[in-house]
């Protein structure tokens, strides 16, 4: 087991996410929303690292 950065993140234990999701705006049109944020990397959980 050897210790590297994560790939994913770049080892900076976040990344970019993004959603999509569909909402209903005050007239009742419903219309396509990207939400984007900066959160935890899912793939080493925040750690910056993995273990391989
Ligand atoms: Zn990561």
């Amino acid at each position: 087991m050897e210790e590297r950065p994560c790939q994913p993140c770049g080892g900076l234990r976040v990344t970019e996410h993004t959603e999509h999701t569909v909402e209903t705006d005050e007239n009742g049109n419903q219309r396509p929303v990207i939400r984007q944020w900066t959160g935890l990397c899912g793939a080493c959980g925040g750690s910056g690292v993995v273990y391989q």
